[in-house]
């Protein structure tokens, strides 16, 4: 049986140590996949040129515009990078880290880890931790590409020296997963909080179908900004620099980041924060991974 919930329901007040006080925790992230998920999905689309270009536009226009808007708000961010990413862009990704942001690993080449075996999985966390390096970057995070975290997937991160990931869902604020290599911050994410399914679309490859007004993404964000402030929980944002770098949608952004100052009630926090002050809170749920078991009897397809 999964392990319980240490609470429920709202508990603001109990002002647990890791919102440092805060009604709820404001983690703004952005992915800087550039080019991966679409040779993710064949590598015959190198020979897209549509598709590539919607792609780099991600590092030309996308990544730019939002490292300056943070800037308007003087705020730090987590950007996860393919490693990839990081050797074809090497300049835009220096950038990121030169603006005061904090850059982690977001694998190699954004294949999905369930569709790879356990040797390739390695080698695919292995080598995108060897990319970052080569900038000089040293990750304190992982985000499993597309989340399709494997259960091997945390121990690996802590056997390579990454103290936190942002893959699971099955929760709204922060907690520690002790794997058999030692302890891992989970900061959970979700699809709500992701621009990806506000956001993409492009046909071939199908990424996404979907091109849906800043004004809903925006609406559908600020609900879950309240509603982490209620239950006080970790509002973790998702964003693309190919997707939300776009000038409607930065605006958006924009909008969203001034009203999260305005609520004055909300911390942010990078990943790499957040994982110093969840260890350092002496009732953060700790939790083991309980691999789910699948009975071919009662589930004969695979
Ligand atoms: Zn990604």
């Amino acid at each position: 049986m999964p392990s319980s919930p240490t609470s429920s329901g709202p508990d603001v007040s109990s002002s647990p140590g890791w919102r440092d006080g805060a009604a709820a925790v404001a983690m703004l992230t952005f992915a800087v996949d550039g080019e991966t998920p679409v040779l993710a999905a064949g590598r015959r689309y190198a020979e897209h040129a549509m598709a590539m270009s919607h792609q780099a536009y991600d590092l030309r226009r996308g990544l730019p515009r939002l490292l300056a808007l943070l800037a308007e708000f003087d705020l730090r961010a987590t950007f996860f990078v393919p490693g990839l990413t990081a050797e074809r862009w090497p300049d835009a990704v220096s950038a990121i880290v030169e603006r005061g942001h904090e850059v982690a690993h977001h694998s190699y080449s954004h294949r999905p880890s369930t569709e790879l075996t356990p040797a390739e999985e390695r080698v695919e966390f292995e080598r995108g931790l060897e990319a970052l390096t080569a900038l000089g970057i040293q990750p304190t995070g992982y985000r499993s590409p597309m989340w399709a975290a494997t259960w091997r997937s945390a121990e690996l991160a802590v056997q390579h020296g990454l103290g936190y990931d942002t893959s699971l869902m099955d929760d709204d604020r922060p907690y520690v997963v002790d794997t058999p290599s030692g302890p891992l911050v989970e900061l959970p994410p979700h699809w709500s909080l992701d621009d990806w399914e506000q956001y993409a679309y492009l046909p071939e490859p199908q990424l996404g179908n979907v091109i849906e007004p800043p004004e809903k993404a925006l609406s559908l964000w600020l609900a879950e900004l309240d509603g982490m402030r209620e239950y006080g929980g970790l509002f973790q944002l998702t964003a693309h620099s190919f997707l939300s770098g776009r000038p409607g949608r930065a605006r958006a952004l924009r909008q969203l980041l001034e009203a999260i100052a305005d609520r004055g009630d909300v911390t942010f926090m990078t990943g790499s924060e957040l994982r110093t002050a969840v260890l350092a809170d002496p009732g953060i749920e700790r939790r083991t991974h309980e691999p789910v078991k699948a009975d071919p009897a009662v589930y004969p397809n695979w």
